[in-house]
């Protein structure tokens, strides 16, 4: 059905008196006006920018690293040549705090037996908290559940105590009766000083990435509640704990009857330490002053973050999203030159390029929560991740670009997006992924999802996945620079309608 409709309008390009209709109709979009800085977007001019994105200096662009300041640097230097000014407060970059812990070292000892982090057991490096505590006991309250008529704390004052208990749920009990979370907050409540949870496959995790179980990534909410300890620990170290035989055989003697002594009088002492560090990345913010509307707002986005270098392979992110960043450099240098010329836009223009995206769409989410712009003026993002590719689905029939999320909160977007197409580039839109049942969910995925969340009316442009997708092999040498450029300026001949429009995009539909 949607297929029709765009197959309708890019036929429309095939006369040129369907073309003068169109302009007529709308006199929002001037052809010939628009389009001598439109064709700026070249795909030389594309493919320049994104050998120096996607190229090796750039280390893969991991957000937080000096691959991501060099591309922010270069991405500095490009808006400014072209003539925007910086667009973050009389600042190029939006800095945002984001959190790294690292392990100093953690070590359960129980009588004379030391117990290593990693080894015997392991805690979650970020929501745990500096501990060193001693105690002379253990009490051991079974499964930890409190729940109908279980309940697995009767007759215990555990206030202050270092409790053990046993992960799942006890035999007959339903499932969701155990879980850790429940188990967890059942322990706070009752104000236990460290959990430890006996696990069976505790003893894998000597076979886990030790780096890994020793460094978080980044992330972005530093946890202010009150934290509990918990220690994920195998059988061998519980029955040390408890005084009770070897832990192979602990746990089945525990299930077949074994009468656990519900206070050990072992000493204990639990030690976890961990080391925190602040980093500083940024999106970049290039802006250009309207005319008569200039309080409203365009934004144009991509994310200029990739994945880095992970075992000292470079993943290039040449598609994702060193096409998008590319083309955001020459849209943004194409309305620089009309306005140069004395065709700026009426409404202010915002191109922003965002990191942290791959690592949950941090960049965007701080922007949209620190705005420089007020978000009520923000008239709509256009945003652009992975567009100099082909997807299987399409190898026949490569002109096309995905539009996802454009009828999510107005009825006038689509409209508009049709019209530029149908007007300059006559790409078959491809609607597939815009399902709200697709299970794949791209419109949840990229950096307009935070514009949306915020009721700002957003396009999503992209050309789907492939087998490059999220590996190192995603090189500049596989995109396809006519496409690129092709599909850059649909996004521009969009956003050239949008920033020059009588009235701005109305807000008529809410749909999630
Ligand atoms: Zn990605």
């Amino acid at each position: 059905m949607r297929v029709f409709i765009t197959i309708a309008c890019s036929l429309l390009i095939t006369t040129a008196g369907a073309q003068v209709k169109l302009q007529k109709s709308t006199g929002a979009v001037n052809k010939s006006v628009a389009a001598k800085y439109g064709e700026t977007i070249t795909p030389a001019a594309v493919k320049k920018q994104l050998y120096i994105v996607a190229g090796p200096e750039m280390e893969g662009r991991e957000t937080a690293t000096r691959g991501q300041e060099r591309a922010a640097a270069y991405i500095i230097s490009q808006f400014k040549e072209a003539g925007l000014e910086p667009g973050a407060n009389g600042n190029w970059e939006q800095h945002y705090p984001l959190y790294s812990d690292s392990l100093v070292s953690s070590t359960i000892t129980a009588g004379d037996k030391t117990f290593q982090f990693g080894e015997d057991f392991i805690t979650d490096l970020r929501s745990g908290h500096q501990e060193d505590i001693r105690a002379s006991k253990i009490i051991f309250a079974d499964y930890g559940v409190v729940a109908g008529n279980r309940n697995d704390y009767d007759n215990l004052n555990v206030s202050g105590q270092i409790v053990l208990i046993r992960e799942g749920a006890a035999s007959g009990a339903s499932r969701d009766k155990g879980s850790i979370a429940d188990k967890i907050k059942t322990a706070k409540a009752k104000e236990v000083k460290a959990l430890l949870v006996v696990t069976p496959f505790a003893s894998r995790y000597k076979s886990l990435d030790q780096d890994k179980l020793r460094k978080t990534g980044v992330y972005m909410q530093k946890d202010t509640t009150e934290h509990l300890n918990v220690y994920y620990i195998t059988p061998a170290v519980a029955a040390g704990l408890l005084g009770a035989g070897n832990g192979d055989s602990l746990l089945s003697a525990i299930d077949n009857g074994w009468k656990v002594p519900v206070i050990s009088n072992t000493a204990v002492h639990i030690v976890f330490n961990k080391a925190g560090t602040t980093l500083q990345p940024s999106n970049v913010l290039g802006y250009l002053e309207g005319t008569d509307k200039k309080e409203e707002v365009v934004f144009v986005t991509a994310h200029y973050d990739h994945l880095g270098k992970i075992k000292d392979e470079i993943y290039y992110g040449a598609d994702d999203d060193g096409s998008g960043t590319s083309a955001v450099l020459e849209i943004a240098a194409a309305f620089a030159r009309a306005k140069k010329a004395g065709n700026g836009p009426r409404r202010s223009m915002v191109f922003m390029t965002v990191s942290g995206e791959e690592k949950g769409l941090l960049g965007s989410t701080y922007y949209t929560t620190h705005p420089v712009y007020p978000l009520t003026n923000t008239v709509v993002d256009l945003n652009i991740d992975m567009i100099g590719r082909i997807d299987p689905a399409h190898e026949k029939d490569t002109n096309y670009v995905y539009i996802i999320g454009d009828n999510k909160l107005s009825s006038e977007l689509r409209p508009i997006n049709e019209k530029a197409n149908a007007t300059h580039t006559g790409f078959k839109l491809d609607y597939k992924y815009n399902d709200p049942n697709d299970p794949e969910g791209f419109y949840y995925r990229s950096d307009h999802y935070m514009f949306a969340q915020h009721n700002i009316p957003i396009i999503f442009y992209f050309n789907g996945t492939h087998a490059d997708y999220h590996q190192p092999t995603d090189t500049v040498e596989k995109i396809n620079y006519d496409l690129l450029a092709k599909r850059a300026r649909l996004v521009f001949y969009t956003a050239w309608d949008i920033a020059n429009r009588e009235r701005k995009p109305v807000v008529d539909r809410h749909e999630k």
